[in-house]
């Protein structure tokens, strides 16, 4: 007898992550390793997330409270929405997934980037769902091109702003436009994961609007980035709340553990702390971009906590040859690779060892 899987997993293919920094000092007998390839924050998290962490840690026999309610409660009051209107999740990865299962059917038309979260594509096509690609345009959403590729089939749109990982954004107008020509029964998934970093003031800072007009759109935000909590999952969705009724029996019993959901409410609590992320970042980013010039790499221009950058040789070369000297980046495509922002002192030692290695 032959095992058969669903038709659906058979083209798909396995999250690689990068490689652990313990893994990385262990392979090239290297003391010190930095990663600037998974668009963390090089703060690493609030005291006040860790504190909350550390006195939950005293009782891990209990299972956490499935409801996440005072999670839920602390974004509903922070956001200005109803409690209902949100669902938290083990990370927006999990959000993705749960999203794909309520709205997905076999053969629906789903509409994304060529460059962007591949995590979009994975769950479409894990649902039995027809990847409709529409091709960046100068790095960025091509909102013109995503909107004529619309058709009766069309079920979904993920649009991810600012993108990973171009790290480029499209703006409100740009955005009301677009909602404008989506018929309603087109979700639109609005993942705003990186939106803490944004710099233009042409972006839509307050998406929460959106939800007053437009009732097929869903807002994603995560704790793992700005928030510097990537480790203990937690992202959530905003939406109407027919939507999150409806994601919310897709979503495992207890998917959002006890110390994500506490240090979640104490993050929120230290606006201080996004403060201090976002200048550092604002920073960072001047003076890779200063670097980048000096050194004659073109870029693309980030609002994001990462730099998506033309290395001139070989991704896969460059990444390979960082790695032995200690620097972790991402390899995306070609002759690009994806670097996270750091601390000036890790961007410093980035552009170091770049210069040695080109
Ligand atoms: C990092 C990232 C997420 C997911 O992060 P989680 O850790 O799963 O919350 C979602 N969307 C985009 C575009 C990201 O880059």
């Amino acid at each position: 007898m032959t095992i058969k899987f669903r038709e659906e997993i058979k083209d798909l293919e396995a999250y690689k992550p990068g490689k652990p920094i313990e893994d990385v000092k262990r392979e090239y007998g290297l003391d010190e390793v930095i990663k600037l390839a998974s668009n963390e924050n090089p703060l690493g998290s609030s005291p006040k997330a860790v504190e909350a962490v550390k006195k939950a840690a005293e009782n891990l026999a209990i299972y956490p409270d499935g409801n996440a309610t005072l999670l839920k409660e602390s974004l509903a009051e922070k956001l200005g929405v109803k409690v209902t209107q949100i669902l938290p999740s083990s990370g927006s990865d999990e959000m993705v997934d749960i999203i794909a299962k309520t709205f997905i059917n076999k053969y629906d038309e789903v509409i994304m980037a060529d460059i962007t979260f591949p995590r979009y594509i994975t769950t479409t096509k894990m649902m039995g769902g027809k990847p409709i690609v529409v091709p960046l345009k100068n790095w960025t959403y091509d909102l013109d091109g995503m909107r004529e590729a619309i058709t009766e089939k069309t079920r979904l749109i993920w649009l991810c702003n600012p993108n990973n990982p171009t790290g480029t954004m499209f703006t409100e107008e740009k955005l009301i436009e677009f909602l404008e020509n989506v018929p309603e029964n087109v979700i639109v998934v609005y993942d705003e994961a990186y939106r803490e970093y944004v710099t233009r003031d042409d972006y839509l800072n307050d998406s929460i609007k959106l939800l007053d007009k437009y009732s097929n759109v869903i807002i994603l935000r995560t704790f793992s980035k700005a928030y510097g909590l990537a480790a203990l999952r937690v992202g959530f969705a905003i939406s109407s709340e027919e939507i999150i009724h409806n994601m919310n029996k897709i979503r495992g019993p207890f998917n959002v553990n006890k110390m994500a959901q506490v240090a979640a409410v104490a993050a929120l609590e230290d606006q201080d702390f996004i403060k201090k992320s976002y200048e550092v970042n604002k920073k960072g980013k001047e003076y890779l971009y200063q670097e980048f010039d000096k050194l004659g790499l073109e870029y693309a221009p980030s609002e994001t906590n990462h730099i998506f950058v033309n290395v001139k040789k070989d991704a896969n070369k460059i990444f390979v040859e960082l790695q032995k000297r200690g620097m972790i980046i991402r390899p995306i495509m070609g002759t690009w690779i994806r670097v996270t922002i750091g601390i000036e002192a890790q961007n410093k030692l980035f552009i170091k060892l770049l210069k040695e290695v080109l």
